[in-house]
C-alpha cells in the first residue's frame, strides 16, 4: 500500500498512558487520545491491562471512528491503559502498523505506544532477525518492543535501561505490562512527554493539552532519559540513559503541538505569537490587513499584526468539520486542494493588500492554492510570511516532510518561490528570530530541518518505508 504525502509537515504521533484503580482507564485513554488527535490521524488504539492480561483495540481511522461504546466496554476492568494516535513515520499506513502493539518474548508480554523515529531501526531489526526474532509489523516501534522483551533483566525498568543506549533517535514510549505502566523518553528529549495526576492515578501524555480536559493536573515533564513507572511497588523514577545534551524539536512550537500545550515551561500559543512579532520585524510589508492560515498560524498572524500595527482580520474560514477521510475527493476536487477546507471571505479581502501568515512551506503546492484563493476573492496584493525558517532538510526524528528533493525551499530562491506561488512577496523568519521568540536556551533544541545540523548522525537517504524493503 502506498502512502499519500500531503503538502503539510505530517505530525508525529500522540502517546498516552494512565494508571488508576478508581477510573475507567479505557474511557480516560479515549478522551486523552481525543485531545491528541492533531498529532496523528491515520490510526488509533488503546491497550488495557488488569494485572493478568493485556487487551488491545487498534484500527485505522480517527479516534472517534476507531472506538464504539462497545469497544470501550470490552476494554473495561483494567487499571492500566495506554493509547496511541498515529501518523506513520516509519512503516506504511496500514492496520498491522496501528498501535499500541503487543510484543511477546522471553521476558513476557508488553503493549507499547511510540512517538518518534529511530535512525538505526533497520540495523537493530537485522540483528534481532539473526537471533531468530520474527516481526509482525514494519515499524521501528516493534523493534523497540522486541529488544525490550528479549533483553535479560530482573525488572522491566532494568531491561529498558539496558536497551536505551542502543536506540538512536527519537522515542517517547508508553508501555503497559500486565501490572505496570511505564513512560520513557529518549535522552535528547526530541518529543515532549508530560506527567499528570488524576485523583489517585497517574497520567502521561505527549502534550499537556490532554490533561486539562480529563481533570488531571500537570505535574512536570518526563525528563529526557527518564524511565517513569507505576506498578505494585508504587511510583518509581530512574535515569535509563543520562542526558548529556538536549535536542527538543523546535518545530513542535511552530506547528506540531496544540497552542494550549506547555512545553519546557513555554505556552505554545505565546511562542507562536512571539514568532509572529519577530517575523513582522524581520519581514515587514506595506499592507492593509494581516490574516493567518487557520488554525496553526493564527497566533503568529496576531503577533505580526500587533508588532506591525496592521489590523488583523479573519479572511479565511476553515471548515472545522472536515477531518481526514479515506474517501478521496474526485480528481477535479483534488486539484482544488485546500479549497475543501478553507473558504476566503471576498467581502473582507476585495481590493486589499493582504499579508498572509502561514506556519511552514513544504512543497509549496498549498501556498499556490492559497494565493490563488485570495486573488480570486479579490485581494489586490498577497504577501506571504512564514513564521519559521525555510525547510531545507528532511526530519529523521518523527516529522514527515518527504525527501530533500521534495522541499521547494531547497530548490528555489525566495523570489523564485514567490513567483511560483503567484505572491507579490515571500518572507521567512530566520533561525535566530525563531529561537529568540521561543526564549529558551538555543543549544537545547533541534533545528536540523532548517540548518542541516542533525543532533545525531543520520543516514541521509533514510526512507520511512526502509523496513518494508
Ligand atoms: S529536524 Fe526539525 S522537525 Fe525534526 S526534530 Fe529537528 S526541529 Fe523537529
Amino acid at each position: 500500500m502506498t502512502t499519500r504525502r500531503s503538502d503539510r509537515p505530517r505530525e508525529a504521533c500522540g502517546v498516552f498512558g494512565i494508571h488508576s484503580r478508581t477510573h475507567d482507564v479505557a474511557r480516560i485513554a479515549f478522551f486523552g487520545l481525543y485531545a491528541l488527535q492533531h498529532r496523528g490521524q491515520e490510526s488509533a488504539g488503546i491497550a488495557t491491562a488488569d494485572g493478568e492480561r493485556i487487551q488491545v483495540h487498534a484500527r485505522m481511522g480517527l479516534v472517534a471512528q476507531v472506538f464504539t461504546e462497545e469497544d470501550l466496554r470490552d476494554l473495561e476492568g483494567g487499571h492500566i491503559a495506554i493509547g496511541h494516535t498515529r501518523y506513520s513515520t516509519t512503516g506504511s499506513s496500514r492496520v498491522c502498523n496501528a498501535q499500541p502493539i503487543l510484543v511477546d518474548g522471553p521476558a513476557g508480554q508488553i503493549a507499547l505506544a511510540h512517538n518518534g523515529n529511530l535512525v538505526n531501526a533497520d540495523q537493530l531489526r537485522e540483528e534481532l532477525e539473526q537471533r531468530g526474532v520474527e516481526f509482525e509489523t514494519t515499524t521501528d516501534s516493534e523493534v523497540i518492543g522486541a529488544l525490550i522483551v528479549n533483553e535479560p533483566g530482573e525488572t522491566w525498568r532494568e531491561r529498558i535501561a539496558r536497551v536505551m543506549p542502543r536506540l538512536n533517535g527519537a522515542y517517547c514510549l508508553t508501555i503497559a505490562t500486565r501490572d505496570e505502566l511505564l513512560a520513557v523518553r529518549d535522552p535528547l528529549g526530541f518529543r515532549p512527554l508530560c506527567l499528570g495526576r488524576l485523583g489517585d492515578g497517574w497520567v502521561v501524555a505527549s502534550e499537556s493539552c490532554a490533561l486539562g480536559p480529563l481533570g488531571a493536573q500537570f505535574i512536570r515533564q518526563i525528563e529526557p532519559g527518564e524511565i517513569f513507572s507505576v506498578g505494585r511497588g508504587g511510583v518509581t523514577t530512574a535515569i535509563g540513559q543520562p542526558s548529556t545534551k538536549r535536542a527538543g524539536c523546535a518545530f513542535e512550537f511552530v506547528y506540531v503541538a496544540r497552542p494550549d500545550s506547555v512545553i519546557d515551561g513555554r505556552l505554545v500559543y505565546q511562542a507562536r505569537q512571539a514568532m509572529g512579532r519577530a517575523l513582522a520585524r524581520e519581514q515587514p510589508a506595506e499592507a492593509d490587513m494581516v490574516i493567518g492560515v487557520p488554525d496553526s498560524a493564527i497566533p503568529a498572524a496576531m503577533g505580526y499584526a500587533e508588532e506591525s500595527g496592521i489590523p488583523f482580520r479573519e479572511g479565511l474560514i476553515k471548515s472545522r468539520y472536515i477531518h481526514r477521510t479515506f474517501i478521496q475527493p474526485e480528481q477535479n476536487m483534488r486539484q482544488q486542494g485546500v479549497e475543501l477546507k478553507l473558504n476566503p471571505l471576498p467581502e473582507i479581502l476585495a481590493g486589499q493588500r493582504v499579508v498572509v501568515v502561514d506556519d511552514s512551506i513544504v512543497r509549496g503546492t498549498t501556498q499556490v492554492h492559497l494565493v490563488r484563493l485570495l486573488r480570486r476573492a479579490g485581494a489586490r496584493e498577497v504577501h506571504v510570511r512564514i513564521h519559521c525558517p525555510p525547510w531545507l532538510h528532511p526530519c529523521y526524528f518523527g516529522i514527515d516532510v518527504g525527501n530533500r528533493d521534495q522541499l521547494i525551499a531547497a530548490k528555489m530562491t525566495e523570489t523564485e518561490m514567490a513567483a511560483h506561488m503567484g505572491a507579490d512577496s515571500l518572507g521567512y523568519l530566520s533561525v535566530e528570530g525563531m529561537m529568540g521568540a521561543l526564549g529558551l536556551p538555543e543549544g537545547d533544541y533541534c533545528k536540523a530541518c532548517f540548518t542541516g545540523r542533525y543532533p545525531v548522525s543520520v543516514q541521509l537517504q533514510m526512507d520511512k518505508l526502509a523496513l518494508e524493503t
